[in-house]
């Protein structure tokens, strides 16, 4: 469970970040949608300690999580996230990809983060392709090892960034595809996307987010087909 009370972050004098509050329960998926530069990003990056919050808490696991009083090492640990480019090291295999944090951050032994690393790749479909460099995958196959590699730290939950936006159409649903399974499992998952058929068929929230606030938060059947607030019927315009 993750929990944001009152969260404010500002770039100087820009506020990004207005009074957010959200809940996501264990074993949600609540996708996040809004304008480009409403502040999905930055709060999925404060979620994650990429960005610093200005005030308010974040309570992951009903503990209250500061930067002053936990290691921020031990808290991604908790929280994985995907981002839009892949990120992963272009000189490590796939495999080496998928072990290198489990093995040097959380100090697992080696037989076991290989093991471990393949059956996640197995997971994600990739089994044949361990022992391969990024630069030989197509970008969906990226996506997926990344995926793989965020799980390997066996996350709490998992945070996406417009985890598809980057990838040639066709390759978008065999990403979904793997987040959907992800879903099915149980994973808690925050997911900001543009992708509204995915939203409505996985997510079990979806939140609208403008000019850094919340501005409506529904099942997605109730947000997408009756939505409450102008703002939200404004924006799902644009999207179809
Ligand atoms: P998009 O859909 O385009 O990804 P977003 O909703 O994710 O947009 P954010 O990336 O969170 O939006 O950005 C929110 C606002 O904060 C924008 O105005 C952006 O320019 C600004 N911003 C984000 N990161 C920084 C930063 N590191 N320094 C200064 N301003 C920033
Ligand atoms: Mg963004």
């Amino acid at each position: 469970m993750i929990r944001v009370d009152k969260l404010n972050k500002s770039f100087g004098d820009l506020h990004v970040l207005k009074d957010i509050d959200m809940t996501v329960q264990e074993s949600d998926v609540v996708c996040l949608i809004g304008a480009s530069g409403s502040g999905k990003s930055t709060l999925l990056r404060c979620l994650n300690f990429l960005e610093v919050k200005d005030s308010g808490s974040i309570i992951i696991e009903d503990e209250e999580t500061d930067l002053k009083t936990h290691d921020v090492n031990k808290v991604r640990q908790k929280v994985g996230m995907v981002f839009q480019h892949f990120n992963l090291f272009s000189h490590k295999t796939v495999l080496e990809n998928v072990i290198e944090a489990p093995m040097y951050v959380k100090k697992v032994p080696k037989a076991e983060a290989i093991e471990n690393g393949k059956q996640l790749l197995n997971k994600v479909g990739l089994s044949d392709k361990a022992d391969v460099y990024p630069s030989k995958l197509s970008g969906g196959q990226k996506q997926r090892v990344a995926i793989a590699r965020a799980l390997a730290m066996k996350p709490d939950i998992m945070l996406f960034d417009e985890p598809t936006s980057a990838l040639d159409p066709e390759l978008v649903g065999e990403v979904l595809a793997t987040m959907k399974e992800l879903a099915k499992e149980g994973m808690t998952m925050i997911v900001v996307t543009h992708e509204m058929g995915f939203a409505r068929e996985v997510a079990d929230w979806v939140v609208y987010m403008h000019d850094g606030r919340i501005v409506e938060v529904g099942h997605p059947t109730d947000l997408f087909e009756s939505p409450t607030e102008e703002r939200t019927k404004e924006f799902l315009k644009t999207t179809q």
